[in-house]
């Protein structure tokens, strides 16, 4: 073969291995390819350095000096190996995203010489310069130290040229200045109750994980019409915009197929995802145009958390290489669907049972039974906490709005599973059991798994629905941080599930059988927790009234639903609990408050500037022209005649002036309003006065704009149309 030859042949072969790209290789080549995850570190590391880092991972043990030495040096090396020159923590912050601060690992040692370096104190901990992130007057600026803390139950993992090290941020006097501290220490306790509890039907159970399986919601907008539209930009939400004709009515974008530009888009962010060891398996097209999902498996709680974050992150960096925006707002575009972000929560045994999956014979369904009943107890005794957990500026928008779940917390669990409630609640018997009432309990009980398996109904419409072998937390908001509404949710179940045990161990030491005192106290509990079951219409009208009937809380917006933190009973059961002590609830509930007030301190701002600055002199351009117009006409044919040929003119001239005047006498009421609000001086009376007097004027003003946006000529409309953003494909 002739050299020029081999060369061509060499040219074209060292192409095709370039093209040997994500779509070439197999899922299970690169799965986690860019994570040190536990198969790594056996690779890596000494057999005793893996034991440690392993019984780290697993039992949340120490790691001592020297080990983590030995950890940081391999970590580094594969680190170097996958091209990484830095690394951070990566921690999050109250702020709602994710933080990380980049040091090289190499470090000059003399002219011209540098050596790569990475300890075990590096690793271990470290101190970001962290005066700016909230912390709701724990730490004042003065002493503005906090430092971050290695997580070894997360992999460490590199992204682009930089590794990334799980950690959480705590204040120097120990309170938490993150989602992630609370988080792990609500898992211990839910992880810990339930492998007690399950003692009571199986001693091979050591060990029990809370699992979450996330479903993120998001809109993508071409990158040229977002940069056109200053509220998508500086708020994420169209603060203006009329619903375009034709908008989901349709249904035509559900789980049709997804555009190719799309496509390429989800594959690329589901490669990189992959990489990072995010299981992400489900993609489709959501209600809403231009609307789609993705969900991954589900994991361990904490593991699931930080995969959704870092994935949220990876969808913003990833959309503008295809010259997409990621909307993760809950509620972009009024009148159309907002996002979610439903968490799929169960409980999972370390010999692979769910603790929520009905099992094959009524022992194993007694402890389905116990696991359900519990959490149906534990939503009823903390609802409030619960819609506490999910309340922004953002979901605010979205709940209740019609078709996402309400304000009001309820349980949905279908109606063979309620009627199996029903029954075991009727057949309370005073007393001991007689033998046919056991075995009638005993057969019903039995009949769980055959029950499930014709379940067809789905209650989209429940905040809070069994669906099978996990409840689905639906309320969350797209934006969220899981761990905001995990810690809560496995806090109060892990509450609940100590007091049964306390209850059922009692009905044990005064003789009673096991499986009867157990029965007895879920019968108390069903019976108890009863009004929080709800299998209707969440979306309607009469749910509201019933509720109301029921004593259910409706706690509309985000103020009143933060109010719950300072309820003494909630301050109570986190420190119990272990899981936040006062002051760190406190520090939450003013930094939540804060969050809020600033998300629509912006809002209002950005419609202020597009109501004055972009609508209203729009709006006068046309109405100029219609103007010439019509004195043309006039002019030309006499006032009597030129009047009566202009007169759509002259209706429109005097509509525009109308509205004009409308919006701008109501934006001047609002920049009113929020001087006042800015004038008060605790968070809770601002957010207060930010929800019932700034925002409650959103409405009005876009009623306005949103009737110019009809009149106006589009080449004179300064913004990209609802249409336009929508329907681009
Ligand atoms: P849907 O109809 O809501 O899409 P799926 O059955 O597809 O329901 O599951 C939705 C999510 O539930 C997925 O992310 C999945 O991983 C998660 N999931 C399934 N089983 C569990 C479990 N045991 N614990 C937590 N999440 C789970
Ligand atoms: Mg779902």
């Amino acid at each position: 073969m002739s050299s020029s030859r081999r060369n061509a042949l060499d040219e074209v072969l060292h192409r095709e291995a370039q093209h040997t790209t994500q779509n070439e290789r197999r899922v299970s080549v690169y799965f986690g390819e860019n994570t040190f995850h536990i198969d790594k570190m056996r690779e890596c590391l000494t057999e005793e350095a893996y034991l440690v880092v392993k019984s780290a991972i697993e039992t949340g043990s120490h790691v001592d000096r020297i080990h983590a030495d030995q950890i940081a040096t391999a970590m580094k090396d594969w680190a170097i190996s996958k091209g990484a020159t830095h690394y951070t923590h990566w921690f999050q912050p109250l702020t709602g995203s994710t933080a990380e601060k980049h040091d090289a690992f190499f470090k000059p040692v003399g002219p011209g010489k540098a050596i790569e370096r990475f300890e075990g104190d590096l690793l271990v901990q470290q101190e970001p310069d962290a005066s700016s992130f909230p912390n709701g007057g724990i730490r004042n600026t003065f002493e503005a130290r906090g430092y971050t803390a290695w997580d070894p139950s997360s992999p460490a993992f590199v992204i682009g040229k930089t590794l990334c090290i799980p950690t959480i941020f705590i204040a120097y006097t120990g309170e938490a200045l993150d989602y992630k501290m609370p988080l792990i220490k609500a898992l211990a306790n839910v992880e810990s109750i339930a492998t007690d509890i399950c003692q009571y039907f199986d001693k091979n159970v050591t060990n029990v994980k809370a699992t979450l399986g996330w479903e993120q919601e998001y809109f993508l907008i071409d990158t040229a019409l977002f940069n056109a539209r200053p509220d998508l930009m500086m708020t994420g939400r169209a603060v203006f915009g009329h619903a375009p004709a034709k908008g989901q009515q349709l249904d035509d974008h559900y789980f049709g197929s997804i555009p190719e530009r799309v496509t390429e888009y989800m594959r690329e962010f589901e490669y990189e995802a992959l990489c990072l060891g995010i299981p992400v398996t489900t993609r489709h097209n959501e209600v809403a145009p231009n609307q789609f999902e993705c969900a991954p498996m589900f994991e361990e709680v904490n593991i699931a958390n930080d995969h959704n974050l870092l994935l949220m992150d990876l969808m913003e960096k990833i959309a503008v290489k295809h010259n997409f925006r990621v909307l993760l707002h809950e509620k972009p575009f009024a009148g159309i669907n907002g996002s979610g972000k439903h968490n799929n929560w169960s409980l999972g045994t370390n010999n692979g049972i769910n603790l929520l999956q009905p099992g094959k014979n009524p022992k194993s369904n007694l402890r389905f039974l116990t696991f359900f009943v519990n959490t149906i107890k534990a939503i009823y005794d903390n609802a409030d906490l619960l819609r506490a957990a999910i309340a922004s500026a953002g979901n605010d928008h979205r709940l209740g709005a019609n078709e996402a779940p309400p304000a009001i917390i309820s349980v949905f669990i279908g109606s063979q599973l309620t009627k199996m409630l029903n029954d075991l609640e009727e057949s309370i018997t005073a007393g001991k059991m007689t033998p046919e009432a056991k075995t009638e309990l005993k057969l019903n009980i039995g009949k769980i798994p055959q029950i499930l398996l014709d379940n067809t109904d789905r209650n989209r419409t429940s905040p809070f629905a069994f669906t099978g072998n996990k409840f689905e937390f639906r309320a969350v908001g797209s934006t969220a941080n899981c761990a905001q509404a995990m810690t809560i949710l496995n806090t109060i179940v892990a509450s609940q599930l100590r007091k049964f045990k306390v209850e059922v161990d009692a009905k044990i030491a005064k003789g009673e059988k096991k499986d009867e005192a157990i029965l007895k106290e879920l019968q108390k509990l069903i019976a108890e927790s009863k009004t929080i079951r709800f299998e209707g219409n969440g979306y309607g009208e009469e749910w509201r009234v019933e509720a109301e009937r029921r004593g259910l809380s409706n706690l509309v917006d985000t103020p009143r639903a933060l109010d719950v933190f300072a309820r003494k009973e909630v301050e109570e059961l986190f420190s119990e609990m272990g899981v936040l002590s006062p002051v760190e609830l406190e520090a939450r509930h003013e930094i939540e408050l804060e969050n809020y007030i600033l998300k629509i301190q912006i809002e209002a701002r950005i419609m202020g500037d597009l109501a004055k600055n972009h609508i209203i002199p729009a709006s006068i351009a046309y109405q100029n022209i219609l103007i010439q117009n019509a004195q043309g006409l006039v002019d030309l044919l006499g006032e009597k005649e030129g009047k009566e040929s202009a007169k759509s003119q002259l209706e429109l001239i005097k509509a525009i002036s109308k509205h004009v005047n409308a919006m701008n006498e109501k934006v001047d009421l609002m920049i009113e309003e929020r001087k006042k609000a800015n004038k008060l001086e605790s968070a809770r009376d601002m957010a207060y006065a930010y929800c019932d007097n700034v925002k409650a004027m959103f409405d009005g003003i876009k009623y306005h704009g949103d009737k110019l946006e009809i009149m106006v000529d589009d080449e004179l409309w300064p913004l990209p149309k609802l249409r336009e953003l929508l329907f681009t494909k």
